[in-house]
Parts: structure tokens; C-alpha cells; sequence
């Protein structure tokens, strides 16, 4: 299959342009679109044979469920049967944006987008492309991120090209993303409402807005012993995590690199710019302050990606801190370093 690159300019959206990439979601195709935080592989969420093919083209399991990308809240109430509201207040409070809400799901919804489970996750993305693609397509659609499976996400119209290129109709170019990593996925079917995933809206603002807030068990498992955690966000280099703090983190990012490079390895640490100076003699990429974490979230993956495409075997990345996007952040890079 060749792929149509569609570029469409975020600041003056080409409506006919757009009307093209909706005509291929109502014929069961997919189209890849940029949303506010990473590029998403998009179909008719209600047309079981074009969702289908989003788990054929990424080698995605059937078992891992689909987010459905709404452009109107009024969609919400047809997607589930149960609308809390705490879900009201948290979609007023961060719709359109990076926040997706588990809810009891419709008859409309079928088994294949919730992996056969009775609720369904929804989310409103803040992104002007991804917003007219979903109305003029009258339908919502499935998203989740346009790479291949267990990979790391696509922040550019590039990567999703690298990844799925020949394997799907369409890719909507619209610039790099915004926020860089995924939403925040939060169940609201339970009381306090459960973070299942850490994502673009911090746990810290979502306590601003109902209070509690608990952190899921497995999320939470998974940070206190990272070797149980499944592998995914994975670049195709090895990478290892440094999670020590302070100057005994570079000491032991030195350590580490030093020991690969012994083995004749191609090494590549990813760091933070307050200690970029600390690894001279050795290659390395710069995430960006430590103390900005929302510009290392939009710069995670594309650094991640572009140790690949310069063929480092080993990345050792620094960890970074554990507040507002840090979260999302060091999930992402924990999973990242789990075992294959
Ligand atoms: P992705 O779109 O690839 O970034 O992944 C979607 C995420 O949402 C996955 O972590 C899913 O497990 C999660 N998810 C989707 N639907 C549900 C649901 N009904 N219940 C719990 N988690 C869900
Ligand atoms: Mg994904």
C-alpha cells in the first residue's frame, strides 16, 4: 500500500484537506493525525473492520483497548451509559486536552475497542487538526499511538512514517506535538477516581479539581520493582535507566557508559542541560532542565527516536524528578528499560 502524506498547516487548517482525510475513516481506512500529544492511528471507532486493522498494522494485542477521540461532549453520553459527575466536572475542567476518562460503556460500543471489557476510554484532544478530522468524519474515532507495538510513540509525522509507512492509507503531517507524552488515563467507573496511566495532565492538577486522586496499584507496583513491568515506549537500542540523584547519578552514568564502551559498543546518554558538561568525551543528547519538565516530556520520545536513527546500541538515560510531568515521564522511561 503506498501512504499518502496529507501536510496541513496547524495555524490555517485546509478544511478540504481534511474533508479528504475523513472520507477515508468512513471508508474503513486509517489515517494518522497529530493530536496535542502524540501522533494517534485513527478509524471509525463504531465500524469493527476499520478498528480492526489499527491492531493489525501496529502488531497491536486484541487484549489492550482503544481510546476514542471525541470533538464534542454530547458524544460522551452516547459512547457511555453512565456518565458521572465527577467525569462532567474533570471534562469541563481539561476538554478539550491530555486527560481520558474510563466509563461504563454503550451498546453502541463494541468489544473489540474496550479488548471486551464493559467500560470504554474517552477523551477529548485539544488539537485543531485532530478536532475537524473527528467532526467532519461524524464518527468518533479510535486513536492509539501511531507506531508499531511496544515501540516508542511518534511525536512527528516522520516517525509514524518510519514505523507504518506501506502499512496505512494515510498520515496527516500537521508539525511535532505538543505536550510529547500520552494522556493521563483515569478511571472514573470507581470512587476516588483512579489514575490507571500517568500522562499530559498531571496527578497534581487533577487533585486541584476533585480532591482525591489514587494512584492504581499496578502503576504503583510497577515503580517499586521495574523488572515486573511490561516493556513498551521501547527504543530499538537498549536503554538503561539511572534513577540515583544528584552527582551520584552522573557517576554512575559515567560508570555505566564507560563499561559499554569497553565492549565496543555505541553509547549515547541522554541528559539533562545542567549536567550536559559532566559527559565530555562521551556522546550524549540533551532532554532538556531538569527543572522544566513539560519541555522534557515534548522532547522525550523524538531524543529517544533519534538515538535509533543514529545507531546507538545503548542509550543510558537520566532519571528525572517524580512531580507533574516527571510522572508521566519516568513511567514511560521505566517501561522503556524493562527486559524485552
Ligand atoms: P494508547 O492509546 O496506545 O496510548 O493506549 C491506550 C491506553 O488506555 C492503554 O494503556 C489502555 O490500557 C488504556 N485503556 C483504554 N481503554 C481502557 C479501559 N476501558 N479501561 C482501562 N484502560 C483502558
Ligand atoms: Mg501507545
Amino acid at each position: 500500500m503506498k501512504t499518502i502524506i496529507l501536510e496541513i498547516n496547524p495555524q490555517k487548517i485546509d478544511l478540504a484537506k481534511i474533508k479528504i482525510a475523513a472520507e477515508e475513516i468512513k471508508k474503513s481506512n486509517l489515517v494518522a493525525f497529530p493530536t496535542e500529544t502524540v501522533y494517534g492511528l485513527g478509524a471509525d471507532a463504531l465500524n469493527d473492520k476499520a478498528v480492526a486493522k489499527i491492531f493489525q498494522a501496529k502488531g497491536r494485542p486484541f487484549n489492550d483497548p482503544l481510546i476514542a477521540h471525541i470533538a464534542d461532549i454530547k458524544e460522551l453520553y452516547r459512547l457511555s451509559r453512565k456518565v458521572p459527575s465527577v467525569a462532567l466536572k474533570l471534562a469541563k475542567a481539561f476538554w478539550p486536552g491530555p486527560l481520558t476518562l474510563v466509563l461504563k460503556k454503550s451498546e453502541l460500543v463494541s468489544g473489540i475497542v474496550t479488548a471486551g471489557l464493559d467500560t470504554i476510554a474517552v477523551r477529548m484532544p485539544a488539537d485543531d487538526i485532530a478536532l475537524s478530522l473527528i467532526r467532519e468524519a461524524k464518527t468518533p474515532i479510535a486513536a492509539p499511538s501511531a507506531n508499531l507495538f511496544g515501540r516508542t510513540s511518534p511525536t512527528t509525522a516522520q516517525h509514524v512514517a518510519d514505523d507504518l509507512g506501506g502499512k496505512i492509507k494515510m498520515i496527516i503531517d500537521g508539525g511535532k506535538t505538543k505536550v510529547g507524552v500520552e494522556s493521563t488515563v483515569l478511571d472514573v467507573t470507581v470512587e476516588p477516581v483512579q489514575v490507571l496511566r500517568a500522562g499530559g495532565i498531571s496527578v497534581e492538577k487533577l487533585k486541584e479539581v476533585v480532591g482525591q486522586v489514587k494512584i492504581s496499584k499496578e502503576l504503583e507496583e510497577g515503580f517499586r520493582s521495574p523488572g515486573m513491568l511490561n516493556s513498551h515506549y521501547s527504543p530499538r537500542a537498549k536503554l538503561i535507566l539511572v534513577e540515583k540523584k544528584g552527582d551520584a547519578q552522573v557517576e554512575e552514568v559515567r560508570r555505566l557508559a564507560s563499561k559499554y564502551i569497553a565492549q565496543e559498543l555505541k553509547v549515547g546518554i541522554m541528559a539533562k542541560e545542567e549536567n550536559q558538561n559532566k559527559y565530555n568525551g562521551f556522546e550524549f543528547k540533551v532532554i532538556g532542565k531538569g527543572s522544566e519538565l513539560d519541555v522534557c516530556a515534548t522532547n522525550l520520545f523524538s531524543t529517544l527516536r533519534s538515538f535509533d536513527k543514529e545507531g546507538f546500541e545503548i542509550i543510558i538515560a537520566e532519571g528525572l524528578e517524580e512531580h507533574d510531568l516527571g510522572l508521566a515521564i519516568m513511567e514511560r522511561l521505566r517501561k522503556a528499560a524493562a527486559p524485552k
